[in-house]
């Protein structure tokens, strides 16, 4: 039996491996679940799981959960706050680790799960964006495994050589680059003069997956892309060079590698993440995820078209990013997030995310990154300006 930890488990990330994890009670065992203040659903999934633990990181919310759950006689421990969050991450009582908290809230319980040497299923790319080489250094240093979820790098994963995914430098390998897949989201078809008016309404009906709102506006804006571009420079140890986007509209190829001898291997299936997170739990073997069998037949066709960095300024200010170095991904992170909130609060339109962004990196000088201090400090100092630039 393995035991695995789920943090942000009333997410969407979240609820499809508690799906994956239902179909296989005779190979895991869920030890401890954790939710930000969703206090009814963390209730349904200790009732439905009965874990060990369940961490709120709301104080309130916790105390509701305890007594809703000693009232129904369940005997799961309630603990609550961010520190908890780490504790259960790190317990020696797990064996996985599944990273699924939204933003920049997941980066410390996921660092302390890579210094416990855990195996970890890495969903949360923001926590490797803010930390890339400190966060790979511990990865290393501690025998973690990083299984990537996210679908994109999970196909890649998939498409590297059988046995060798875990040595995470790629460059000069026989590797010519990789190419992330991307749908291009609910506004690929619109005029760039249309992006001005477009609701967060609009921005979270992504045409192909169904996921949280953050990410969902992400997609819309192609910063998810441009995150993805920097997890996968640290996951597979390519430089920004080597790591392509191309549009592909039905979101079937989930991404390619492109190898010197000419061969491109690509991993293909229908757009449900139940498959990448059943292949990290189950890797190197394979389990049964619930997910429809692929019918090409009724797919029809695949397209394929470049990514425009104008239509998608995002994606352009994320590679500049990649580029400059230290903690001007966190920078850039953190200046997204601040802007994310703001555009579903209607704060600012769409378009005024990328400017946001490309202001507060403008006007920070990021530092080396080499401490989780100094990453922290530059995330808060972005958080600032970016509201200042909002307001
Ligand atoms: P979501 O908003 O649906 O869920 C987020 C989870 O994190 C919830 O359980 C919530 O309670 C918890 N949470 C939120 N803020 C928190 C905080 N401050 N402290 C502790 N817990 C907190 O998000 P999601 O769509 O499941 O995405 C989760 C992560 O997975 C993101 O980093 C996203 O980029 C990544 N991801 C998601 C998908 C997808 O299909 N949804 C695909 C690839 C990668
Ligand atoms: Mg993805």
């Amino acid at each position: 039996m393995q035991a695995v930890t789920i943090l942000g488990s009333t997410g969407s990330i979240g609820v499809s491996t508690l799906n994956v994890l239902a179909q296989h009670p005779d190979k895991y065992r869920v030890v401890a679940l954790t939710a930000n203040h969703s206090v009814d659903s963390l209730y349904e999934q200790c009732q439905q799981f009965q874990p060990d633990i369940a961490v709120m990181l709301d104080v309130p919310s916790a105390d509701l959960l305890a007594t809703k759950l000693k009232t129904a006689g369940l005997r799961t421990q309630v603990l609550s706050g961010a520190r908890a969050l780490e504790q259960v991450a790190a317990s020696d009582g797990t064996d996985y680790v599944v990273a699924a908290i939204v933003g920049a809230a997941g980066l410390l319980p996921t660092l302390a799960a890579a210094r416990a040497g855990k195996k970890i299923l890495l969903a949360n790319k923001e926590a490797l964006v803010m930390s890339g080489g400190l966060f790979m250094r511990e990865v290393e240093a501690n025998g973690a495994t990083l299984l990537p979820v996210d679908s994109e790098h999970n196909a890649i994963w998939q498409c590297l050589p059988v046995g060798k995914q875990q040595q995470y430098h790629y460059d000069g390998k026989g590797v010519r680059r990789i190419m992330l897949t991307a749908s291009g989201g609910p506004f690929r078809d619109f005029d760039l003069a249309d992006l001005e008016h477009v609701t967060p309404e609009q921005a979270v009906a992504h045409p192909n997956w169904s996921m949280g709102q953050k990410i969902s506006v992400d997609s819309a804006t192609m910063m998810n892309k441009g995150l993805e571009v920097i997890e996968a420079h640290w996951l597979f140890g390519l430089p920004s060079q080597k790591i392509d986007v191309v549009l592909h509209r039905q979101s079937i190829i989930h991404s390619m590698v492109d190898y010197v001898d000419g061969s491109v291997l690509a991993q293909m299936g229908n757009p449900d993440m139940r498959t990448p997170i059943a292949n990290a739990l189950a890797w190197p073997e394979r389990i049964d995820s619930g997910v429809e069998p692929l019918d090409l037949i009724s797919v029809g066709r695949l397209d394929f078209a470049a990514a425009d960095h104008q239509h998608f300024p995002c994606l352009r200010l994320a590679y500049q990013a990649l580029d400059a170095g230290g903690t001007s991904t966190a920078i850039l992170n953190a200046a997204n997030e601040v802007a994310v909130a703001a555009f579903l609060k209607k704060q600012i339109k769409f378009t005024e995310i990328p400017r946001t962004i490309e202001n507060v990196l403008s006007r920070m000088t990021p530092n080396d990154g080499a401490t989780i201090e100094q990453i922290l400090a530059d995330d808060t100092q972005a958080r600032v300006l970016a509201k200042e630039f909002i307001k």
